[in-house]
């Protein structure tokens, strides 16, 4: 195409106007997709979007209140690849305006009270070390203090490589706090959106009472190309795609962005 030798890279384009959808592949005009809460206006692709972003399109405008905020990030095996993993958390969180790849805190929904989690996909891949499992864990246990529901989005590539198997036992208290919270009448949803992967996916993200997703997300434990590797056999059309999980019965629903807070207030209705 002309326009990428006129301008090199795709993202050097001016003011990045335009954006490459990765669903259809169309050319889309950047300013029709944030209109549209970053849906694709052509194949109805639902981007991955901020933290920021999803908590300003869901809940009540000013009803945010942050818990757990002060948490530090930790480096349990003085990791260091290009440099330092502290130091790549500092740059991140310069980066991308976030402490850490989730954010936690109590709100509304059209006035439901609710607690609820949002990963940041922009922070190291929304992946789930120390702080993130924490998170999670306090505010579902504040959702049973003050016996509101629990909502969870998730957006990650797995757990956090950084910080060895204490990322892997986040799993373990993720799961062990939403299974206190059941036992106790506790009512919890999860919104897997583009991509939730690994250890996410394998713990906390499908462990809720309501397991629902987005168009179109990428919903998995190891990637396509792994599992098409180790089993030799081609996937399926549409393989861990929201709507081939909603087919097989993985997923208990699938809500557009368009009415995700409609549809939330109503379910969460229900438990309060
Ligand atoms: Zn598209």
């Amino acid at each position: 195409m002309g326009w990428t030798t006129r301008f090199g890279k795709k993202r050097d384009m001016p003011g990045g106007l335009w954006l490459k959808c990765e669903a259809c592949g169309q050319i889309v005009f950047r300013k029709e997709v944030e209109s549209r809460m970053r849906v694709c206006p052509n194949c109805n692709f639902h981007f991955t979007i901020g933290s920021k972003q999803r908590l300003d399109i869901t809940l009540d405008p000013g009803s945010f209140q942050e818990i757990a905020p002060d948490l530090e990030t930790r480096d349990p095996l003085g990791f260091t690849d290009k440099i330092p993993y502290l130091e790549k958390i500092r740059q991140t969180r310069e980066k991308v305006g976030v402490s850490e790849a989730a954010v936690a805190g109590s709100g509304r929904i059209k006035g439901v009270p609710v607690v609820v989690v949002v990963l940041e996909f922009g922070f190291l891949g929304g992946s789930m070390g120390e702080v993130v499992g924490e998170r999670v864990a306090r505010a579902v246990e504040t959702a049973g203090e003050k016996r509101v529901p629990a909502l969870l989005f998730t957006s990650s590539g797995g757990a956090r490589m950084h910080e060895g198997v204490i990322s892997l036992m986040q799993m373990a208290k993720t799961c062990a706090a939403l299974e206190r919270f059941s036992r106790e009448g506790g009512f919890s949803i999860s919104v897997l959106t583009h991509p939730t992967t690994g250890g996410v996916t394998a713990s906390f993200a499908s462990v809720t009472d309501v397991v629902l997703a987005e168009p179109g997300a990428l919903i998995g434990f190891a990637g396509p190309r792994v599992i098409q590797q180790t089993i030799k056999q081609d996937l399926p059309k549409g393989f861990q795609r929201s709507e081939f999980l909603l087919e097989k019965g993985q997923l208990d629903g699938m809500v557009t962005r368009e009415k995700m807070r409609d549809d939330l207030a109503r379910l969460l209705s229900y438990a309060v």
